[in-house]
């Protein structure tokens, strides 16, 4: 796998195009400026690797648009050690950029391909989730609870009680929420009962769905 001279021009000006959509955290756009995106392409799509948009993977899922990436990442506002858990592993690439930033990556996935795929690749291009487990993300990671920040990247039609549970005082759930359309939402726990929630615009996800396949 190479990382050419053109493929890092064409990063950078990625980085300028999230700049100007309104991406301002540092850490966030450095990490997205060192990551080959064109590795976690399937090989029909590698030349749109740094268009901003999301692009088909295996099983019928998709590479989050980096925007998407850049923004909930962005709104996990997390330093470097926090121990995140994401919910849809798909391609890894948003564990690559978490990683990138120096977080305990913990990573669930429910479909069996995706899984054994990006279980394989991720270690092998150098970056190590914690944990990568073959789950169902509606239930969160009990075991492991609570963490720093937990990030969803599939579409849920409501927010699952069990995530909630698994938040620091403190700490953020970003959310995609909605049906056809999703509403991006952070909850942020300040205190055992109570949750405060604000919303980010609209984006569009592949489903979140139940049980594991
Ligand atoms: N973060 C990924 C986005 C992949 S798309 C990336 O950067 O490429 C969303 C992913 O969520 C898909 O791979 C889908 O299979 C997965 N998913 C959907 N429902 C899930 C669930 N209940 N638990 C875990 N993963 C789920």
């Amino acid at each position: 796998m190479k990382d050419t001279f053109q493929h890092k021009g064409m990063r950078k000006k990625l980085v300028e195009t999230l700049v100007r959509k309104g991406i301002s955290n540092a850490d966030v756009l450095a990490a997205i400026g060192r990551i080959p995106r064109h590795w976690f392409m399937d090989s029909g799509f590698i030349d749109h690797a740094y268009v901003d948009k999301a692009f088909p993977i295996a099983a019928d899922q998709t590479i989050s648009q980096p925007f998407t990436v850049a923004r909930q990442t962005e709104l996990l506002a997390l330093l470097p050690g926090a121990k995140v858990l994401e919910i849809g592993t798909g391609s890894g690439y948003q564990s690559a950029v978490l990683l990138e930033m120096g977080m305990t990556l913990f990573t669930i996935e429910r479909q069996n391909e995706l899984f054994k795929k990006t279980n394989l690749f991720l270690p092998k291009i150098g970056y190590r989730p914690k944990k990568m487990i073959f789950g169902d993300g509606y239930k969160g990671l009990p075991n492991e609870a609570p963490f720093d920040g937990i990030i969803v990247t599939a579409g849920a039609p409501y927010v699952p009680k069990a995530l909630l549970a698994q938040l620091h005082v403190g700490a953020r759930l970003v959310i995609p929420v909605g049906d056809e359309v999703q509403i991006m939402t952070v909850f942020t726990r300040k205190s055992a009962t109570e949750f405060e929630k604000e919303t980010y615009g609209e984006f569009r996800f592949v489903p979140l769905l139940e049980d594991k396949n």
